[in-house]
């Protein structure tokens, strides 16, 4: 089969691979209909998380169901279904207290030996381990496009609120304006928040947050403290969500939060870096980060996006072929593309 793989910083090459075979009761065999490229893959692409030459990578697809072993039992041959970006055993001490995103046995699908050692979904098949767990069936006439934001990005945009404790009234402003944080501006406003400000730098995606109905600040252009300060009678936002990564936006979420706040980051920490400590004692705020629990959420996350409350379909710039994986990463790492989908 043709399979997306890693070759070095800045190069990804479309190769023919093995196919894969099931090796376990609870895996499932899956032929991939659609894959997305994601802000994680870029890091893969940088080479800021290290993956191995070769390796095949991705990790959100949506397919239908090939072959399934003796054990699965929430997915059948046939089946479209959408596919959750890491597995989880579900026995652990983790998944036993709902927390999948730090199983002991959890893989993450197209991340290299470090996270799981298990194959990507930008590929024609894709082996499923843990299928009870790590697949859903595609909710009845809901397209492809949306499905495939159900088990990663509109998961972790739910998590960045939901983890925070967001409450209907509240202020949350969202950093970055990937897709990550516009479906955070997204779960902001299903969840009753009152004012979201989105803050980015590039254009379309400012553009973008405001039709979901979220005030639009230029990170750079204009002064977001000053601007959120002025909305909140000088408080600052009550949830600040870092769909970005790295230090520097994390500066900017413990200067934007209000006494007794919350920060809620989603963007990958890949190495180590300074948060203005002190300023978040002074505050008193609780910071929350790390992986999004898509496992605990993806049933609520897709019940929204079937009732309308959520809908990532206006995400979708681009849609391509597997072949053309070289040229959707470059245009991807350019920001001329917001969400490519690749089909086989
Ligand atoms: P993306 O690269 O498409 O978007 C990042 C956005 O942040 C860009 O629009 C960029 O212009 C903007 N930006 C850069 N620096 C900024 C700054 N200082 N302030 C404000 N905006 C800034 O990425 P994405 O796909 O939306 O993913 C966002 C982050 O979430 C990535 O780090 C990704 O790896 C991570 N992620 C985490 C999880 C998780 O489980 N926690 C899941 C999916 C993605
Ligand atoms: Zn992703
Ligand atoms: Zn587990």
């Amino acid at each position: 089969m043709r399979a997306v793989t890693f070759q070095a910083p800045g190069e990804v090459l479309v190769e023919e691979v093995p196919d894969p075979e099931l090796q376990h009761p609870q895996d499932a065999l899956v032929r991939v209909e659609a894959s997305g490229i994601c802000g994680s893959d870029l890091h893969i692409y940088h080479g800021r998380t290290p993956v191995e030459r070769g390796f095949t990578i991705g990790h959100e697809f949506v397919g239908t169901v090939l072959a399934v072993g003796a054990d699965v039992e929430r997915a059948g041959v046939g089946d479209r279904v959408l596919g959750c970006f890491h597995t989880a055993c579900g026995t652990c001490v983790a998944c036993v207290r709902g927390d999948y995103h730090r199983c002991l046995r959890g893989r993450t699908f197209g991340h290299g030996k470090m996270l799981g050692d298990l194959k990507g979904a930008q590929a024609e098949l894709l082996l499923v381990p843990a299928a009870n767990l790590t697949l859903r069936r595609v909710p009845e006439g809901m397209s492809p496009d949306v499905a495939l934001f159900a088990g990663d990005v509109m998961g972790t945009g739910y998590h960045a609120i939901a983890h925070a404790g967001t409450r209907a009234g509240d202020t949350v402003a969202v950093l970055g304006l990937g897709p990550v944080g516009l479906c955070a501006v997204q779960a902001a406003r299903a969840s009753g928040a009152a004012q979201v400000f989105a803050i980015d730098t590039v254009a379309p995606r400012l553009a973008l947050a405001e039709t979901f109905g979220a005030t639009a600040i230029h990170l750079t252009e204009e002064e977001p403290k000053r601007i959120v300060r002025a909305a909140t009678e000088g408080l600052g936002a009550d949830v600040v969500v870092d769909a970005v990564g790295g230090p520097t936006p994390l500066e900017l979420a413990v200067s934007l939060a209000r006494d007794a706040g919350t920060i809620s980051g989603v963007g990958v920490q890949a190495a180590p870096g300074e948060v203005p400590l002190g300023l978040a004692w002074i505050k008193g705020l609780t910071i929350r980060v790390g992986l999004a629990n898509v496992i605990a959420h993806v049933d609520r996350v897709l019940a929204m996006m079937s009732a309308g409350l959520l809908d990532p379909s206006p995400l979708v710039t681009h849609h391509m072929g597997l072949e053309e994986a070289p040229e959707a990463y470059a245009l991807f790492d350019r920001r001329e593309a917001l969400k490519i989908v690749l089909r086989p």
